[in-house]
């Protein structure tokens, strides 16, 4: 399977190291592909907590898991962040708890089926991590129903 996101001639192991110190491409290789993080989210009002729903975003492919207008995206989907080394540690508690930028943001390793570990660009959702097919459209659900499809934390 061919990897959509490029991973190729970067530094050996460069996930390992600080956020900060990672080229523009390294940072755009270290996203495993999940497509968690355009799941649609609901925030509870007076404790700040973060629930995830089944519904995608409205860009959301959830065959391939990907954007359909990533380069544009801002035009169909204002509300959509951008992530950067800078506002990381704001966004960071807020992204699925699998999220490669949340875990190494934490410190923490990448685990073992991240494509940059396995080799495999299709490692993700072979391992049951992504969102792929299980998605409900954002066009299809009331947005006052959205909490019937709040699911476990990703
Ligand atoms: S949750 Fe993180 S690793 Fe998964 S697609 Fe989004 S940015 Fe990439
Ligand atoms: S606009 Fe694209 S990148 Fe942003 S949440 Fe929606 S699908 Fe994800």
């Amino acid at each position: 399977m061919k990897d959509d996101i490029p991973r190729d001639r970067l530094r050996p192991g460069f996930w390992n190291q600080p956020l900060s110190k990672l080229t523009p491409r390294e940072w755009e290789a270290l996203c495993d592909g999940c497509g968690k993080c355009c799941l649609n989210k609901l925030e509870d009002a007076d404790t700040g907590q973060v629930f995830f729903t089944r519904i995608g975003c409205r860009l959301l492919d959830d065959t391939t898991c990907r954007c359909a207008h990533y380069e544009n995206r801002k035009q169909f989907v204002p509300e959509c962040v951008v992530l950067t080394p800078k506002n990381i540690g704001e966004i960071a508690y807020w992204m699925p708890s699998t999220c490669a930028y949340r875990l190494r943001n934490e410190g923490k390793p990448l685990p073992d089926w991240h494509p940059l570990i396995t080799g495999d660009p299709d490692s993700t959702r072979a391992a049951g991590q992504s969102v792929q097919g299980w998605t409900v459209a954002e066009f299809e659900v009331a947005e006052d129903d959205w909490e019937d499809y709040i699911i476990e934390d990703q």
